[in-house]
């Protein structure tokens, strides 16, 4: 059984929290960053929490980290320019400051492209 205290992660997917959310599967939510990068900025988080980072997930489920990188290329498509960074930091030490894994989906759209 997972005791850890809900992640502001797992409480957003409980809707304790308001967020922008653009994608809601079985396995796997999306939703707006608070403080966006880009002109699209996505995050897409399993909704276990049972793993603190991509290390973690690609060792304990590699399905679902295929899952969650399909998801993030149909929501780039959807959303952004199709073309996107896709970043997981990973460690306090690299910026990574919620420690429920989830990926950063960046992208341009139409009118504003990614900077190089
Ligand atoms: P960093 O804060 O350095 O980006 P992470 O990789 O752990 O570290 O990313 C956490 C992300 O979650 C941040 O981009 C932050 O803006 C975002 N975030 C925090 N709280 C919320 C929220 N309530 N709704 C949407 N995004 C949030």
């Amino acid at each position: 059984m997972d005791t850890a205290e809900p992640s502001i992660f797992s409480r957003i997917i409980a809707r304790e929290i308001p967020a922008d959310i653009v994608y809601d599967g079985e396995r796997i939510v999306a939703f707006r960053d608070i403080a966006p990068k880009a002109p699209v900025h996505l995050l897409v988080v399993p909704k276990t929490q049972e793993y603190r980072d991509v290390v973690e997930l690609a060792a304990g489920d590699p399905e679902l980290l295929a899952e969650l990188v399909a998801t993030a290329k149909r929501l780039a498509d959807e959303h952004g320019a199709g073309d996107f960074r896709l970043v997981f930091n990973t460690g306090a030490g690299a910026g990574q400051t919620v420690f429920h894994v989830h990926a950063h989906v960046l992208s341009g759209d139409a009118e504003r492209p990614l900077e190089e």
